[in-house]
């Protein structure tokens, strides 16, 4: 009655299988890590669903991860006994990936030379469960959902089908069995079946999941001459022992967790293999209570402009996990922070359209928010070159919060480093802008473009240079629309050189001669100007006489209302 199916891995999928397993030259042990994650989510599932739906009898009593090694047949199998999938969930989970990013992934892959770069990628788009091939040259897995009867028997020596079956007698869970390859040391590729191996693993990479790994303690390393006593004694019930320390980092005092614990905890959730540049580690105390653990990457992630990006905070209530990429918690322009948030007094029914309209949630996050952005601001004013580095890694995203975060616009303003006229070598904030503002001069004077010579050789630059006015380079297309946007800095308006009137002599003391030597001009060009007019009328609005340039013939200049050149073509890119 069991029929056996053998399907095709999609196209996609079979690509992307080559390419997890060619890529991962350096560190072919995040396989086990990404199994025992996968173990670890479907643990979290069952106990929500528990807790949740408590009308489905579930046995949440004693949930758990277990390796088994069998030396014999040259297997290594993680079993959870957590969520399971039908057999529609594994034709769809696993036999294809119908995730949006595949495409992308696959393209970027292929641009890559770098192993340690793929194998970040890999992380980012959690095709997690594919490096099982890494290891095995065949994998099973057998796996029943919580709540139904029917089991699955999947199987795939990963080169492009898998057979998939019904299978009976199987426990609720998942259990995944790689055959392993043979260990390679050339290749980088481990025994597998030692133990002292998968310890090691286990302790660097899953030592936090909150659900304790088991495998049995080899009878070589406890009892080493007990033969005899083996057989008789509980030769059924083999002694477990439990890998990781399962201990929250985020519940923990800062005073306790050290650096390196950070560290790679951090690694852990944000499969990053850099540390991060920055980490703040807080517990809230009163009627809402919550411990949060953010991180500052130190590196973007190349997807960080990309429609889907996801936010990178995690939500937990008392331990239990709830959600990922949680976008009550962090706003748009700060989704490259990745962490946990622990509330205590949330209901794990909680939905992220609750969330959203919560009050206490939207205060957890206006804190959050200034927690993160007091970190930066204390890295400017300590450590400036990691300030830097930031910067210049997330400036771009964070300048989207001058236009989403009117709160906040102010600190975010002092966050800001730009390139100006007054030093090409460096950038600078607005603070030190101000700090050199000349006498009389109120304005921030800024021109923005698509890169820095664009603006630097633009013939507007020349009057305001040549008159000793420092000039802000902008070149981020995010920044045309905040510096129209936000009133000022410091009490200081910003004004392009680029539109309507700039007035630079407001301040000269020959002003009764600069009055007098533009009428002369305007009556000296009287006739000109209006031929031009008529003869460009296609073209511009109006022809006047500038005080603006001194070395070019003729500048362009928007009114003082109109779109940049680069937010035109901005709109017009995006068919407005
Ligand atoms: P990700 O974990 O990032 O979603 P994976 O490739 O690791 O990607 O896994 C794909 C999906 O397969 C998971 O999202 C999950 O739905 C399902 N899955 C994998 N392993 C298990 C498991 N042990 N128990 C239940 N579902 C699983
Ligand atoms: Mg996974």
């Amino acid at each position: 009655t069991t029929s056996t199916e053998t399907l095709e891995f999609q196209a996609e999928a079979r690509q992307l299988l080559q390419l997890v397993i060619h890529s991962i030259y350096s560190n072919k042990d995040i396989f086990l890590r990404e199994l025992i994650s996968n173990a670890s989510d479907a643990l979290d599932k069952l106990r929500l669903e528990s807790l949740t739906a408590p009308d489905r009898a579930v046995d949440t009593s004693d949930l758990h991860i277990t390796l088994e090694v069998d030396k014999d047949a040259r297997t290594l199998t993680v079993r959870d006994n957590g969520i399971g999938m039908t057999r529609d969930d594994v034709v769809e989970l696993i036999g294809t990936i119908a995730k949006s990013g595949t495409a992308g992934l696959l393209a970027k892959l292929k641009e890559t030379q770098d192993a340690e770069a793929a194998q970040s990628l890999i992380g980012q788009f959690g095709v997690g469960f594919y490096s099982a091939f890494i290891a095995a040259d065949k994998v099973t897995l057998r796996t029943r959902r919580a709540g139904t009867d029917q089991g699955t028997l999947w199987e795939s020596d990963g080169e492009g089908t898998y057979t998939i079956q019904e299978a009976h007698d199987l426990p609720v869970g998942t259990s995944v069995t790689l055959h392993l390859k043979s260990a390679d040391t050339e290749d980088g590729l481990a025994d597998y079946l030692a133990a002292w191996k998968i310890r090691q693993i286990v302790k660097q990479y899953s030592d936090f999941i909150r659900w304790p790994i088991r495998m049995a303690a080899e009878r070589a390393d406890s009892t080493d001459s007990t033969d005899s006593t083996d057989d008789t004694g509980g030769a059924d019930e083999p002694v477990l022992e439990t890998l990781n320390s399962m201990k929250a980092l985020w519940a923990r005092p800062r005073s306790e967790v050290t650096e390196a614990e950070y560290s790679e905890f951090y690694q852990q959730i944000s499969h990053d293999w850099q540390a991060p540049a920055e980490t703040v580690h807080m517990r809230a105390e009163g009627t809402f209570e919550y411990e949060a653990l953010l991180f500052i990457p130190s590196q973007a992630p190349f997807d960080l402009f990309s429609r889907d990006t996801k936010r990178g905070v995690q939500l937990y209530v008392k331990r239990v996990f709830i959600m990922d990429d949680c976008e009550a918690l962090m706003p748009n322009y700060l989704r490259f922070v990745k962490g946990v948030v622990d509330a205590h007094d949330l209901s794990l029914n909680v939905s992220r359209e609750i969330l959203q309209h919560d009050r206490q949630i939207n205060a957890v996050r206006r804190r959050l928010v200034k927690k993160v952005l007091g970190a930066i601001k204390a890295m400017q004013a300590t450590r400036g070159e990691a300030y830097t580095k930031l910067w210049e890694q997330f400036g771009r995203v964070l300048k989207e919060g001058l236009l989403e975060d009117r709160d906040n616009a102010d600190l975010l303003l002092e966050l800001v480093s730009a390139d100006s006229t007054h030093d090409p070598e460096r950038t600078t904030t607005l603070r030190e802008y101000v700090a050199r503002m000349k006498d009389g001069q109120d304005t921030i004077y800024y021109l923005t473009g698509e890169t820095r010579s664009v603006v630097e050789n633009s013939p507007h630059m020349e009057a305001v240079t040549a008159k000793g006015y420092e000039v802000l380079v902008l070149t981020d297309p995010v920044d045309e629309v905040w510096v129209e946007q936000v009133p000022g800095f410091d009490g200081h308006p910003f004004q392009s050189i680029a539109k309507g009137q700039v007035d630079l002599d407001r301040s000269d003391e020959d002003n009764e001669q600069a009055k007098a030597d533009k009428d002369q001009r305007e009556q000296d060009y009287a006739a000109l100007l209006p031929w031009l007019e008529a003869r460009l009328s296609e073209h511009v609005k109006q022809v006047r006489l500038s005080t603006r340039l001194t070395t070019s013939a003729a500048c362009l200049v928007g009114d003082a209302h109109d779109l940049t050149p680069t937010l035109e073509k901005m709109y017009r890119a995006m068919g407005q």
